[in-house]
């Protein structure tokens, strides 16, 4: 159960204290604070844990300083959308809004390789209208002899070009808790000039030590991927590590899943899921058509099976998309077969809005009937 105060009752009032007190002497009920710092106001709530079963929602509600009760099922606490769950399904950071209502394109490199294509890339994305990147300097690798990313070395010109270019988000994906010291340090350096939101890799979805660090720290956002080879649910219990952590801006990115049966793609496409994310939890939903898709295959209709498939997210209310571009594909040092040409990057944006827009008819519709 969580109890959200009211405004007027904040954490240090005497209202909350004698609350706290009424709280406290309740058996086999142990109480934990939380406080969500929005852009307009704190939200205060006060979780109950264990025995709450027992509890009266009436009796709980009509205690002084409260607004409202939440009953929470077992599932996903502070990420889940329980009964009368009306706490936000957004956040924002360093500008941009992320939630389950907006949509934003996270377009870049999947790897940094050199400072020109990232100068290449943020460029062609100012030119395009959009704000947000995807940088990789960190890299997991199946095969210890392939590039494994340039590390904290590229950060600085990284973060310098997203300055210039007006970048405000940058996706990263980090595989030890020592690259967010590296990040921050690399950010400090520069001067702030743009913001990051810390990638969990597939590879790392059930990586819980490095979830709890991820989690513990309020500064970046968080973009999880779902792991490729386990259950919905397991994916999104890791999201909720993140939160139990302390962090709650975080984005549950569906990325396909290993199996043969998703052939010739390189994972079986997984935007399906995305009404069923948006249902279960308040977390935004990212699609990554890159990773699910592997390949430039085109149909016969002219369109590329990426293309194809980053409209099904999109038209299902995906909130964000990561996808790899690159000014010369071929000479990429990782994943160059499944990036975009900087070429089809107007015509990439562009089919995204009208995906964007049957959504948004689609909702309007369903609201009529
Ligand atoms: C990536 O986005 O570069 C990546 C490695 O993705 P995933 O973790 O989904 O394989
Ligand atoms: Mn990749």
């Amino acid at each position: 159960m969580i109890i959200i105060t009211k405004p007027e009752a904040p954490r240090g009032s005497q209202v909350f204290a004698e609350l706290m007190e009424y709280l406290g002497a309740l058996k086999r009920i142990r109480t934990r604070v939380h406080e969500e710092h929005g852009a307009q106001q704190t939200v205060t709530e006060i979780y109950l844990i264990g025995d709450t079963k027992s509890l009266d929602m009436a009796d709980i509600q009509s205690l002084p300083g409260v607004d409202r009760v939440v009953r929470v099922s077992e599932e996903y606490r502070i990420l889940g959308r329980h009964a009368d769950d009306r706490r936000p399904t957004y956040f924002h950071y360093n500008g941009i809004r992320f939630g389950q209502d907006t949509l934003n394109i996270f377009a870049g490199l999947c790897a940094v390789d050199t400072r020109e294509h990232v100068d290449i890339m943020m460029k062609a994305l100012q030119d395009s209208g959009l704000n947000c990147t995807r940088m990789g300097a960190y890299k997991p690798r199946t095969n210890p002899y392939s590039f494994q990313g340039h590390g904290k070395a590229c950060l600085p010109y990284v973060f310098e070009l997203a300055g210039k270019y007006g970048i405000r988000v940058i996706a990263m994906e980090v595989t030890h808790e020592a690259h967010l010291e590296e990040i921050q340090t690399a950010l400090e350096e520069t001067g702030r000039p743009t913001g990051v939101m810390l990638q969990i890799g597939t590879r790392n979805t059930q990586n819980f030590e490095l979830l709890k660090k991820v989690g513990r720290q309020h500064e970046f956002p968080v973009l999880l991927k779902r792991g490729f080879g386990i259950t919905l649910e397991e994916s999104l219990n890791a999201a909720e590590y993140l939160a139990s952590a302390g962090n709650r801006n975080v984005v549950f990115g569906l990325r396909g899943m290993k199996t043969n049966l998703g052939d010739p793609h390189r994972n079986f496409v997984d935007f399906a899921h995305v009404p069923v994310v948006k249902r279960l939890t308040r977390m935004p939903v990212c699609i990554d058509p890159s990773h699910s898709v592997g390949s430039r295959d085109r149909a016969p209709d002219g369109l590329l099976d990426m293309f194809h498939i980053t409209a099904q997210g999109v038209v299902a209310g995906a909130n964000m998309i990561l996808v790899d571009f690159h000014p010369q594909p071929a000479r990429a040092l990782v994943d160059g077969p499944q990036a975009l040409h900087m070429s089809e990057l107007a015509h990439f944006v562009e089919d995204v809005g009208i995906a964007r827009e049957a959504y948004e008819k689609r909702v309007a519709l369903a609201e009529k009937h």
